[in-house]
C-alpha cells in the first residue's frame, strides 16, 4: 500500500511536469525539459527518503524496519542518479543555449548563487551515497557513517531552496504551496517521531538497567525496568533502539529485539558481542539510565495468516523468536521452533525454550553443525523431513543476512509461498 502510494506520488510529479512542458525540438529546450523532469523527481525522491527514515510507526510496523531500510538504500541510488542526471542535462542545455563549451557553461552556471547551493547540496548527497556503498560502509565506523548521513538534511534543504526558485515549482502558486506543504509535513514527522516522541517516552518510562546476566559465549541479557511499560505497546518480535547513558555508550542508539514479552514493567534484551558497543554493554552497571525509542518492526503476530507457524532462528536471531514462541496463540502442535546454531554450546535460552515447548506442546528442534558442512539442515528436503506439512505454515524467520537469504530460498523451494515468509535481518 505504501509502495503504491509512493509510486502514485511519482506519477503525479511526472504529470505536474507534463502539464508544464512546452514542446520544442530545439536542442537546448530538449535538454532543459529532461533536466526539469529529473529535477522534480529527484526533489520528490529526497522527500520520500526522508519520510522513510522518519520512523513513523505506521510505516515501521506495516512495512518492517529492515524492508524500509532496504527501500531507502535502493531509492537513494535512484535519487542520486536523478540529481546527477538533472545537473548534467541542465549543464548541456545551458551550454547549447549560450553556445559555449561545457567548462564555460559550468563556470557560468556556478555564478548563480541558487545553482551553486544546489551543487553543494548534491555534493553532500553524493558523500552520503559513497559512504553507504557496501564496499565503503563495511570499512567506516557506524558513527562516522551516521554523522555523514546527517548531512542529508543540509543537502535536502539546499535542494529545496533550489526547487522553490526553479521554474517547475515557482511557476504557479499552487505548485509552490503544494511543494512547501509536502516538505513541511515531512519535517514535522521527522521532528515528532525522531525528537519529541523519544524525549516524551524517556520522561514517561524512566528506564534503568536492573541486571546484566550472562547467557552464553559472548552473549548477555540486559534486564531493564521502567514505569508504565504497558503503554509502550511493545509486542513480541519487535525491537527498540537503545541508548545506555554511560560515558562510552550514550552517543549511539543500538537496535536490539525484545527477547521476552514485556512483563511487570520489565523489558529484556539479549546482546551478542559484535563490536565495541556490544562489548561495553556486557559491563553495564545496574541503575544505568536507558533511553529507548520504539517499538519498531513488523515481525509480530499480526503477520500471521495461518494456523500453523514455523519460527526459524539463526544464532542471536533467536531473540525475537524466543518472545514469539512464548506468546503466539496456538494449540498443541501448531507451533514449531527450529533453532540453527553452529554448536550446542552456542544455544541460548535452552531451559526457557524447552519449558515453553513442554507447556505449549510445541515442537522444538536444534539444527546444529557448522555452516558449509556436507549436511545442510536448512536444505528443502531436510526441512520437509522435519515438517512434512511445511507448505501449510506461516514462517517467521530471523538470523544473519546470509542465513536468512539461504533459508528463504530453501523454504520457497520446499513449497512455502514467499508471502508466508516473514523475515527480519539484524543489519541495516
Ligand atoms: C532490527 C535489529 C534487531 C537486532 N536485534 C539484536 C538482538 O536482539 N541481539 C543482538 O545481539 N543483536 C541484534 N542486532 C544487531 C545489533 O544491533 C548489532 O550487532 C550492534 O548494533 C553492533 O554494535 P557494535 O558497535 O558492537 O558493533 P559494530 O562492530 O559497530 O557493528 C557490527 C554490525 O552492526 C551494525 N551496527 C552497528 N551499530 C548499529 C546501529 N546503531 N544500528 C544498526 N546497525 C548497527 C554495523 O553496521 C555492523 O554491521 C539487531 C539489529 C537490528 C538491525
Amino acid at each position: 500500500m505504501l509502495r503504491a502510494a509512493l509510486l502514485t506520488g511519482a506519477a503525479l510529479v511526472t504529470l505536474l511536469w507534463g502539464v508544464q512542458v512546452r514542446p520544442s525540438v530545439r536542442l537546448d529546450a530538449l535538454f532543459a525539459t529532461g533536466a526539469h523532469l529529473a529535477g522534480l523527481l529527484a526533489g520528490y525522491g529526497v522527500l520520500v527518503m526522508l519520510l522513510l527514515m522518519a520512523r513513523v510507526p505506521a510505516v515501521e510496523h506495516g512495512v518492517g524496519a529492515d524492508r524500509v531500510a532496504r527501500w531507502h538504500a535502493l531509492g537513494g541510488r535512484y535519487v542520486l542518479s536523478l540529481c546527477l542526471g538533472h545537473g548534467v542535462l541542465a549543464l548541456c542545455g545551458y551550454a547549447a543555449h549560450t553556445g559555449t563549451d561545457l567548462l564555460s557553461a559550468t563556470r557560468g552556471l556556478l555564478g548563480y548563487p541558487g545553482i551553486a547551493a544546489a551543487v553543494a547540496g548534491t555534493g553532500l548527497l553524493v558523500a552520503v551515497g559513497v559512504t553507504s556503498a557496501r564496499a565503503v560502509r563495511h570499512r567506516v565506523r557506524h558513527e562516522t557513517w551516521r554523522a555523514v548521513h546527517l548531512l542529508t538534511y543540509l543537502g535536502a534543504a539546499l535542494g529545496f531552496g533550489h526547487q522553490m526558485a526553479g521554474p517547475d515549482v515557482a511557476g504557479s502558486m499552487f505548485t509552490r504551496w503544494l511543494w512547501a506543504m509536502l516538505h513541511a509535513t515531512v519535517v514535522v514527522l521527522l521532528l515528532w517521531y525522531r525528537c519529541v516522541v523519544p524525549v516524551r517516552q524517556t520522561l514517561r518510562h524512566s528506564l534503568r538497567v536492573l541486571e546484566v546476566r550472562a547467557e552464553g559465549p559472548a552473549v548477555v541479557s540486559v534486564v531493564i525496568q521502567g514505569i508504565g511499560l504497558d503503554r509502550l505497546r511493545a509486542e513480541p518480535g519487535q525491537f527498540l533502539r537503545w541508548r545506555f547513558l554511560e560515558r562510552r555508550l550514550w552517543r549511539t542508539a543500538l537496535p536490539f529485539s525484545l527477547s521476552a514479552p514485556v512483563r511487570d514493567d520489565v523489558l529484556r534484551i539479549t546482546v551478542k558481542t559484535a563490536g565495541d558497543h556490544t562489548r561495553r554493554i556486557r559491563r553495564l552497571r545496574a541503575g544505568t539510565r536507558v533511553l529507548a525509542t520504539g517499538p519498531f518492526g513488523a515481525l509480530t503476530a499480526h503477520k500471521r495468516t495461518r494456523r500453523k507457524v514455523l519460527l526459524l532462528a539463526g544464532g542471536v536471531g533467536i531473540t525475537p523468536m524466543r518472545a514469539l514462541f512464548e506468546t503466539l496463540p496456538g494449540g498443541p502442535g501448531d507451533l514449531t521452533l527450529l533453532y540453527r546454531a553452529g554448536h550446542a554450546d552456542q544455544l541460548l535460552f535452552r531451559g526457557e525454550l524447552e519449558a515453553i515447548a513442554a507447556a505449549r506442546q510445541a515442537r522444538l528442534h536444534y539444527l546444529l553443525g557448522p555452516s558449509g558442512a556436507a549436511f545442510d539442515p536448512l536444505a528443502p528436503q531436510a526441512l520437509r523431513a522435519l515438517l512434512p506439512d511445511l507448505a501449510e505454515h506461516d514462517v517467521f524467520l530471523c538470523g544473519p543476512p546470509a542465513m536468512a537469504d539461504a533459508a528463504t530460498a530453501a523454504l520457497v523451494r520446499a513449497g512455502v509461498p514467499l508471502e508466508n515468509i516473514h523475515a527480519e535481518r539484524f543489519n541495516f
